[in-house]
């Protein structure tokens, strides 16, 4: 009886202890981040997320979105392997990606309802919770790096529309005329949601059902919601920083500011929880404070990173938004979570090789 007990004994601790280790971030992931010799780097970008369904892009578009994906995450992961920091990195990949026509962020913003790009951006310094915003911008060919310049060097971590702008100037960060923003594509989206808009009130009229557009009401305008770019890193000193620029959604009217430049709701990044960039109905990420929620969940009930993601945007579902979330733990776990069609990201995974998504 005694052997048995014994046996049994020996066995349960043997078994338990490597089933621990061989979970997600488990204490040999700890060792090997501890270790100067062989830091643990992590890196993902999103490019917005939206009605992306299989067949919706053509062959070559898909083939461009990818490689320039592809393109933004390899260079942000380059920085770190240099020895650059994460907030170096988020920095290098969302200029790219604002450099690009082909998302809703810098050259490819969406339109207004009054027909001008209006963009915003923040960045977060996940060890210092250091964080820089900016919102309403017009002129700014990079607004993720006058988001870091507000962080670094001023006192205050959000600033909009003209201020930002002279801050801007003061700051030698590069303007541009506000046509640099225009692209052909974007300004038919406008063009084709106004249409719809206007189509929609007279139906409404018809049925004498006139009165405030309600956010329940909202729902059912074709807003063209995807583009958004963003970016979480891992970087060797195990900080993690995060950051998200947008052009908002396509005919946002007076002065509308989403979630992208709101820390806590588009942005989030904390050593103790993750780094987190969101993309999607930004209304719905500014109520349930989506970055901070998922973070919180981490450091207030050790979650995974993953789980934490899900449980977050099922939350966004319920209200009725959509959209999606990238983020990281300090082991450079991933947490990629998204509730519309598609999603464009793209990751380092554990070999250091680039994957890029767009589908389900
Ligand atoms: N979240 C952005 C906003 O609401 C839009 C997007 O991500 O597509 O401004």
């Amino acid at each position: 009886m005694n052997k048995l007990f014994s046996l049994i004994l020996i066995t349960v601790l043997i078994i338990l202890p490597s089933s621990v280790f061989a979970q997600k971030g488990s204490f040999a992931e700890i060792k090997q981040l501890q270790s100067p010799q062989n830091p643990r780097l992590g890196f993902i970008i999103h490019g917005g997320a939206g009605v992306i369904t299989k067949g919706s892009l053509s062959p070559e578009k898909e083939a461009e979105y990818k490689k320039k994906l592809e393109e933004a995450v390899l260079a942000g992961y380059k920085a770190l392997q240099a020895g650059k920091s994460g907030l170096d990195a988020v920095e290098i990949a969302i200029r790219m990606l604002e450099d690009s026509p082909l998302f809703n962020a810098g050259k490819g913003a969406v339109f207004t309802n009054d027909g001008k790009n209006e963009l915003d951006a923040s960045i977060m310094n996940g060890k210092t919770l250091a964080a820089g915003a900016v919102a309403g911008l017009h002129r700014v060919k990079n607004p993720i790096t006058l988001a870091r310049a507000v962080m670094e060097k001023s006192p205050h971590v959000m600033m909009i529309a003209d201020g930002a702008e002279r801050f801007a100037e003061e700051q030698k960060i590069e303007l541009v005329d506000p046509k640099y923003f225009f692209t052909q594509e974007r300004w038919d989206a406008l063009q084709e949601i106004l249409k719809q808009e206007k189509e929609e009130k007279e139906k409404k009229e018809a049925k004498k059902n006139v009165g405030k557009v309600s956010q329940t009401d909202l729902r059912e305008l074709p807003y063209n919601k995807f583009g958004t770019v963003g970016a979480v890193a891992l970087d060797k000193d195990g900080n993690l920083a995060a950051g998200t620029s947008t052009g908002g959604m396509t005919n946002k009217k007076f002065g509308r500011v989403g979630d992208a430049p709101i820390i806590g709701a588009g942005t989030y990044a904390n050593n103790d929880g993750c780094a987190v960039s969101a993309t999607g109905w930004g209304e719905y990420f500014i109520r349930l404070g989506v970055a901070r929620d998922i973070s919180a969940m981490m450091e207030y009930r050790a979650l995974p990173v993953q789980q934490a993601a899900d449980m977050t945007m099922n939350k966004v579902k319920t209200l009725g938004g959509d959209g999606g979330v990238i983020a990281m733990d300090k082991f450079g776990n991933i947490g990629i979570s998204f509730n519309s069609e598609g999603m464009y990201r793209a990751y380092i995974d554990m070999n250091g090789k680039p994957v890029v998504e767009i589908y389900k």
